[in-house]
């Protein structure tokens, strides 16, 4: 993002809020200027999204940071598969900033275990009626309206699930935050639907295309949470070492010992491969929501941002408990290993195509 770009963001307090820091991208036209066609509906701009996420990872608080994200990346652009004039203006409302919009997949159960989800979807031939409950979704105290992954069929199928539009001011839904302060400022809570009763025009996309829609779009999630990670990195590593450049030690400072520099380096040896690893596979997640590239991104950023903030955690000494400091923020930012997808869940599907990966890997051959 151009410096310029960033002038919303600098007038707004370090402690703003997610919904506070979406509604100035949107007064500012930045949430637009992510997406490919200006409006969610060809995908991501990969360097774009990177600039943005870096710009409000800068200056704001990793909640913060998340409800946007979430938005930006997996939110808006599925919104934008709705063809009916109350997702349309949905859309319309969340892109200006003038609405924070929630995605409720998670439920009661496991969310590493998606096909287990119990909220119901029942359609009739010009109604629908939602019951059940999300629990741990962003957004949640301040969104405008919910996209709900509800089941229209008992049982594990994967076309038994449905996207449905949810506005949060519809009879029978009720929303509580989470118990966190943690993660506060992304809204984070648990949404209930009580016989939530819609018009048919709320159903998003085709009935039974929940989960195919699911798979393309927490696609882009993992790419932008790869390029936050970096960002994020590299603003915890600068940090880090202005303060081990500025603390005396013996002769010298903490920087100059030689044990502190390598623990270091090879924080920037871990930055460097999830870096070069985001390069590589952009282009393949934004342009063609490759599932094995989504999934290679995010199993890298999980254990990147753990390592680096563990190493600068203990770098930091005494001073990285103070209020704000680096071990809550370390806390905080074990969500890049939970949130959309745990390490595990995302090894699995990179396990799943092995053979391919392994193809890829194969040098050209020049022996012919
Ligand atoms: C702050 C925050 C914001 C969130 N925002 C959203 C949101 O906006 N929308 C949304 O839909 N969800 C959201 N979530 C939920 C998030 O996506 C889930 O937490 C995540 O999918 C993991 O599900 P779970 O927490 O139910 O973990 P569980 O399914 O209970 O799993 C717990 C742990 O069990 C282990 N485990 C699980 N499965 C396996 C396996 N197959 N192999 C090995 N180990 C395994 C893993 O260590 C895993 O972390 C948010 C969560 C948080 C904390």
């Amino acid at each position: 993002m151009p410096e310029h770009g960033s002038a919303p963001l600098d007038a707004l307090p370090p402690t703003a809020s997610g919904s506070q820091v979406w509604a100035a991208l949107g007064r500012a036209g930045l949430i637009a200027e992510v997406y490919r066609d200006g409006a969610a509906g060809t995908g991501v701009d990969p360097g774009r999204l990177a600039g943005l996420l870096g710009a409000v990872d800068a200056r704001f608080s990793l909640a913060a940071t998340l409800s946007a994200s979430v938005q930006l990346a997996t939110a808006l652009p599925l919104l934008a598969t709705g063809r009916t004039p109350v997702a349309r203006q949905a859309l319309e409302r969340a892109l200006s900033g003038r609405a924070t919009l929630a995605l409720a997949a998670t439920d009661v159960t496991a969310g590493t275990d998606l096909t287990a989800l119990r909220t119901e979807v029942r359609l009739d031939d010009d109604a629908l009626e939602v019951t059940g409950e999300k629990n741990w979704i962003a957004n949640t105290v301040t969104a405008e309206h919910f996209l709900v992954l509800a089941r229209h069929r008992p049982g594990r199928h994967f076309t038994h699930f449905t996207w449905v539009l949810v506005p949060a001011d519809a009879p029978g839904v009720t929303v509580r935050p989470a118990d966190s302060a943690l993660f506060a400022d992304s809204g984070a809570g648990h949404v209930t639907f009580d016989r939530v009763r819609l018009g048919r025009d709320h159903v998003l996309g085709r009935t039974g295309f929940g989960l195919p829609l699911f798979a393309r779009h927490i696609a882009t999630e993992r790419l932008a949470g790869a390029q936050w990670a970096v960002a994020l990195c590299r603003r915890v590593l600068t940090d880090t070492h202005r303060h081990l450049a500025g603390r005396a030690h013996g002769d010298g400072t903490l920087w100059h010992l030689d044990a502190v520099r390598q623990r270091f380096a090879a924080c920037l040896v871990r930055v460097r491969e999830l870096h070069a690893l985001v390069g590589a596979l952009a282009k393949e997640v934004a342009e063609h929501h490759d599932t094995t590239a989504a999934a290679t991104l995010k199993a890298a950023a999980g254990p990147t941002v753990q390592h680096v903030l563990t190493t600068c955690g203990q770098l930091w000494g005494a001073a990285g408990f103070a209020t704000g400091g680096i071990q809550e923020l370390r806390a905080q930012a074990a969500l890049f290993g939970i949130g959309g997808g745990a390490d595990e869940v995302v090894l699995g599907t990179l396990a799943d195509a092995a053979e391919s990966v392994l193809a890829g890997l194969a040098p050209p051959d020049t022996a012919r």
